[in-house]
């Protein structure tokens, strides 16, 4: 049975999708007037940190003048396995379903200081857009919540884009320090990131739809 089938939200005029979870717009109000939800029961992300984000979300909209859309695009998750996995953002097959041009470049986890010095398995993988904006930062190995911080903080509080990692001077041996710092900027390097297949192919025909209706004016 449901949360809110336990708790009855229906009888309130709160609705509930499909998968029996409250229904709430983009500032987390329910479909009953003065009623909001945040939390597990939005069925959103089902983490700690969300719900504490989603609280905030809903004080800044009681209290505020304006209303301020619910911004969870860079929420990040960790399982503390071992190795620990760990990431923010998109990944690639959300970018692919969208349809969104998109570079990423993987290094073995080793390859980074930290794991060089643990002889740590795993890997980093980052995705960008070809403006150099991070798009997600996915992470299998010891300790990867913490350089994933460091990836929602450049998302966040930064300017959203590679070159925070990149100039940022890094503790050795840190996870995103030497190589990764590098290769987050390499995704990148001159302004001109390495497309995947898909972007490169969109691209492509765009490119040559442009030459073609300029041939035929
Ligand atoms: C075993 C476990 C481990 C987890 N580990 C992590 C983790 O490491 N990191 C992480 O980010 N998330 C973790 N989570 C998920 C995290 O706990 C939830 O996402 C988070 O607690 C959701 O907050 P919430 O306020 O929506 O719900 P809750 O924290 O569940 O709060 C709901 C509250 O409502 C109360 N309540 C329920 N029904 C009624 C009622 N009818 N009347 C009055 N009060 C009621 C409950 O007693 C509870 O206090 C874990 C969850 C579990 C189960």
């Amino acid at each position: 049975m449901d949360d809110v089938d336990l708790l009855d939200v229906g009888a309130a005029g709160v609705e509930a999708d499909d998968r029996g979870f409250v229904e709430t717009d983009e500032y987390l109000r329910t479909t009953a007037g003065g009623v909001w939800a945040l939390g597990d029961i939005v069925g959103e992300h089902l983490l700690k940190h969300s719900a504490n984000h989603e609280a905030e979300a809903v004080a800044r909209n009681l209290l505020g003048d304006e209303l301020e859309a619910v911004d969870d695009g860079a929420m990040p998750f960790a399982v503390f396995a071992s190795p620990e996995v760990a990431g923010v953002g998109a990944t690639e097959g959300d970018l692919e379903s969208a349809g969104r041009e998109y570079a990423s470049r993987t290094c073995r986890y080793d390859e980074t200081a930290r794991g060089d010095a643990m002889h740590a398995e795993g890997f980093l993988k980052a995705i960008i857009d070809p403006e150099g904006t991070i798009l997600g930062c996915h992470i299998i190995g010891p300790e990867a919540s913490n350089p994933v911080q460091e990836v929602v903080v450049a998302m966040t509080a930064g300017s959203g884009t590679v070159r925070d990692i990149r100039r940022s001077i890094h503790i050795h041996p840190a996870a995103l320090g030497g190589r990764p710092a590098r290769l987050l900027g390499a995704v990148h390097p001159r302004g001109r990131p390495a497309l995947s297949r898909r972007a490169r192919g969109a691209r492509a025909r765009s490119d040559r739809q442009s030459i073609s209706s300029v041939a035929a004016q």
